[in-house]
């Protein structure tokens, strides 16, 4: 069964996921999220759950085996026909082994969304929030990796004409109107 494929890429703190179900509501786009999919592992306690946790407890990314294998069986299995994917690709060599999957699958990358945001504004909306695992530390790790590994990834959707820009520093409905417009202009979306 053929799908129809989004990507959603921002840093740590641009409101991807927020974004998402606004996505889903409007385009029927259904988010697999990769950081809750890994979390989903760790809980159920299994042997790959234990090496997942050792590795983002530090805030250090997951092998590409592991977060491939998980996401790829994932959206496989789904009925699913539109999907936004989050949080994966999240660097190059993991963007160009979700190529391979797209084509061997007979799915389409319809657009990838980059919601740009300044590290100083990242840094902002992460201290407020919360989260246990949002120490400075886990913070900035975060923010080197994405400034340093997932930018390598984005290039290269900038490259293939399929990055679809949006300014993240708006407000959460004004960053919506933006994707909104220029989902629209996709054909087939
Ligand atoms: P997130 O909820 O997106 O911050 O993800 C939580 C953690 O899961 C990250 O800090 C990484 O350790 C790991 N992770 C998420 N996505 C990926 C990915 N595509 N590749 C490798 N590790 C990932």
């Amino acid at each position: 069964m053929s799908k129809k494929i989004l990507i959603m890429l921002g840093p740590a703190g641009s409101g991807k996921s927020t974004q998402d179900k606004l996505i889903e509501n409007e385009f029927g786009y259904k988010p697999f999220i990769m950081g809750d999919i890994l979390r989903e592992e760790v809980k159920k306690g299994t042997t790959l759950g234990k090496r997942i946790h050792a590795l983002i407890k530090d805030g250090h990314l997951v092998t590409l085996e592991m977060a491939s294998d998980l996401i790829f069986d994932k959206v496989k299995k789904s009925k699913a026909k539109k999907i936004i994917m989050d949080g994966f690709p999240r660097e190059f060599y993991q963007s160009v082994v979700f190529d391979y999957f797209i084509k061997t699958n007979n799915y389409k990358l319809m657009g990838v969304i980059h919601l740009n945001l300044s590290r100083n504004e990242s840094i902002k909306r992460l201290l407020n929030r919360k989260r246990h695992d949002d120490e400075i530390k886990a913070i900035n790790q975060r923010l080197d990796d994405y400034h340093k590994i997932t930018i390598k990834a984005i290039e290269k959707y900038r490259i293939e004409k399929k990055l679809i820009e949006i300014n993240g520093e708006q407000t959460i409905e004004n960053v919506f109107k933006e994707i909104k417009t220029k989902l629209q202009k996709i054909k087939g979306i």
